[in-house]
């Protein structure tokens, strides 16, 4: 008789009564799903692809379970809130994406240092392949050199399992843990199975002791002590259920995280599985080195598959050439450095370390695997379009010498033809910071733009420093009253949700001393334009910052408002007869929901149209309108 399992796919909040069962998670879903088996009872994060899921989830069953999870206002803040409640005793988890651990690396170096006294979980999502961030940095190095062990899942499975161990082994060694995961197993679905909750304690107490303060005298003390318990760990980690010994041969496969399930496809696939001994580790940082050393003995070549930076491969070398092992271990040299791996790339890697003459697909790291190329554009209705598509023309209208010094965040689509409105962006907060330095040392008019949550995020001291030394910089505020690019986490500037605070923006420059301080709609183009110009002329003569804050509500959020509430939204159409085909809004304003029809004349998809009105502002002819009187007052309360 054939047994089907079914696995279902179902809300993460309705699991939470559930102690059995499997179920379809994501892999961010399972880290949330096992830190809260392992007795999780603070949670902390910044949003940020891959990562956000861990957080929403923990979110969605907070007040089910008497768990504390909050959304702060970057990642540091974050880590140090989490911690602060492991050294009370609570388990805590912070997460975050690769980026994210540089914001958060001054408290985390030191935390190893410190110690912590609650189990404490640092999850790094990293993202090979840069899918929707500015670098692939491998965050396993910030394991070694902060003497903090690296776990890393393969699949979502493990995941679950690996975060519930990595709480109850960070807590009893008091020590923080990393757990690594790469945009595949963050974001794939797998099967878990689910344990019970135990009961989640979110209060603790703390108890003081000189290691907190980590004064030259008490940190010297803690490095002595880092390090023993550093040997401790290394030892301690062979005896992890995530690394093991499958299989034997005269070869052996080194595998970690991600690419271990590639490897195991690919010795599959040659049907040499039972042909090589393969060394699954899912603690990277420290290696254990002990079981490698037994995989070892009696090899003759070894194969080290990992995605992006070698750090098994390196440790592999050290470790083996520590006690004498001289056999040849290859890696890179056939994996390659660059980008996420795939089943070619590892079965290239295997087929050419194993001599199989495998004649396939060719492998060569690529950024991209065939996908036809999308430049990526703001949404229907999104209020910085008709923003940009203002600040665009008044340049080129001006002929004005200008730097728009960008940042992270939906804004950075601006970066696209035809707006061209982000001249550099290297990182959350950049924008101010960058555009400070550019104000100072060149004649050209600096316009830093900014999104809300990225301004609470990271943009508050560069502000100060940009106002203190007198930058004459504007310092535009694009706030659409929520994170949005990364899933529509709340922050300060979003009202009234989860019981926290609204703190406007324009509250916190007046603080500064700010005294160019002036609010906008961004569909109001004259009102932009005016203001924009306005500041222009304030920061060359006053020679300090202007601040202009774009306030209008995203529009995914405001148009599933009007949705729930029942109102009809009422797409905009063109006026045949009244359209020259100028192509100023698909063109120009390029909103997605406008295309072009016979004779150049524009067309609006009422599928893709959600009402927002702005277009109608931009066409020269007026020929473009609602399809029916409507009530706009209606539906703008939506929007603000
Ligand atoms: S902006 Fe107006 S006139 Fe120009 S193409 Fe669009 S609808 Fe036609
Ligand atoms: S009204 Fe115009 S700008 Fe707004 S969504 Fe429709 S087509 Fe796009």
């Amino acid at each position: 008789m054939k047994y089907r399992l079914r696995v279902e796919i179902v809300s993460f909040k309705s699991l939470a009564s559930l102690s059995t069962g499997k179920y379809l998670l994501l892999g961010n879903e399972a880290i949330a799903r096992g830190a809260l088996e392992g007795g999780l009872g603070f949670a902390a994060a910044y949003p940020g692809t891959p990562s956000s899921e861990i957080l929403e989830s923990l979110v969605s069953v907070r007040d089910v379970l008497g768990i504390h999870a909050e959304w702060s206002v970057n990642e540091k803040v974050a880590f140090e809130a989490a911690y602060g409640a492991s050294l009370a005793g609570v388990n805590a988890l912070t997460a975050m994406k690769h980026v994210g651990v540089n914001v958060a690396a001054d408290p985390l170096m030191s935390s190893a240092y410190t110690g912590v006294e609650g189990g404490f979980i640092v999850v790094t999502a990293d993202d090979p392949s840069m899918h929707s961030s500015q670098n692939e940095q491998d965050n396993r190095w910030y394991g070694l050199h902060a003497y903090i062990p690296v776990f890393e899942p393969f699949d979502a499975g493990e995941a679950k399992e690996m975060t519930k161990y990595a709480l109850t082994f960070s807590r009893s060694f008091k020590h923080p843990v990393i757990i690594r995961t790469t945009t595949r197993v963050s974001h794939t679905r797998g099967v878990v199975e689910l344990g019970p909750i135990p009961e989640l304690r979110s209060k603790g107490r703390f108890v003081k002791e000189d290691r907190y303060v980590v004064m030259p005298a008490n940190a010297r003390g803690n490095k002595v002590r880092l390090l023993s318990k550093w040997r401790e760990i290394s030892e301690a980690v062979n005896d992890a259920p995530f690394n093991r010994v499958e299989g034997d041969g005269r070869v052996l496969v080194v595998s970690s995280g991600n690419a271990y399930g590639y490897v195991v496809e690919a010795l599959k696939h040659f049907r040499v599985r039972d042909k090589v001994r393969l060394l699954k580790v899912g603690t990277t940082v420290p290696l254990p080195k002990r079981l490698l050393i037994r995989a070892a003995e009696g090899v003759e070549r070894i194969l080290v598959v990992e995605e992006l930076d070698p750090i098994v491969e390196e440790g592999v070398k050290a470790a083996l050439y520590d006690v004498g092992f001289r056999v040849k271990v290859r890696g890179k040299d056939l994996v390659g450095y660059e980008f996420e791996l795939n089943h070619v790339r590892v079965r290239r890697a295997i087929a050419e370390f194993l001599n199989l003459g495998y004649v396939g697909p060719q492998a060569r790291p690529q950024p991209r695997d065939g996908v036809p190329a999308r430049i990526p554009t703001l949404c229907p209705g999104c209020p910085y379009r008709p923003l940009f598509f203002e600040l665009r023309r008044l340049v080129n209208q001006e002929k004005m010498s200008y730097i728009a010094s960008g940042d992270i965040g939906c804004y950075s689509l601006s970066y696209n033809p035809p707006y061209r409105m982000q001249d550099v962006m290297i990182e959350m907060g950049s924008s101010i910071g960058v555009g400070y330095g550019l104000s100072v040392t060149t004649d050209d008019n600096v316009i830093a733009i900014i999104g809300d949550s990225t301004f609470y995020h990271a943009g508050l001291p560069p502000l100060l420093n940009a106002l203190w030394h007198g930058s004459p910089m504007v310092v535009l505020i694009l706030d659409n009253e929520v994170t949005a690019m990364t899933g529509h986490q709340p922050a300060p500037s979003t009202k009234g949700r989860d019981g926290t605070r609204y703190i406007p923006a324009e509250n916190i420059v007046a603080g500064f001393g700010i005294k160019f301080i002036e609010v906008v709609d961004p569909y109001d183009v004259k009102a932009v334009r005016e203001t924009v110009k306005k500041a222009l002329r304030y920061v060359r003569e006053a020679r300090e910052p202007a601040v202009i804050i774009a306030r209008r509500r995203c529009a995914l959020e405001a148009v599933r408002d009007v949705r729930r509430a029942g109102v009809e939204i009422v797409p905009y159409v063109v006026l045949d007869d009244k359209c020259v085909g100028c192509g100023i809004c698909y063109d120009w304003f390029l909103c997605p929901a406008i295309t072009t029809k016979e004779g150049r004349k524009a067309y609006i998809d009422p599928e893709l149209c959600v009402g927002c009105s702005a277009c109608a502002q931009v066409c020269p002819t007026k020929a473009i309108v609602p399809l029916k009187d409507y009530n706009k007052e209606e539906v703008e309360r939506f929007w603000r």
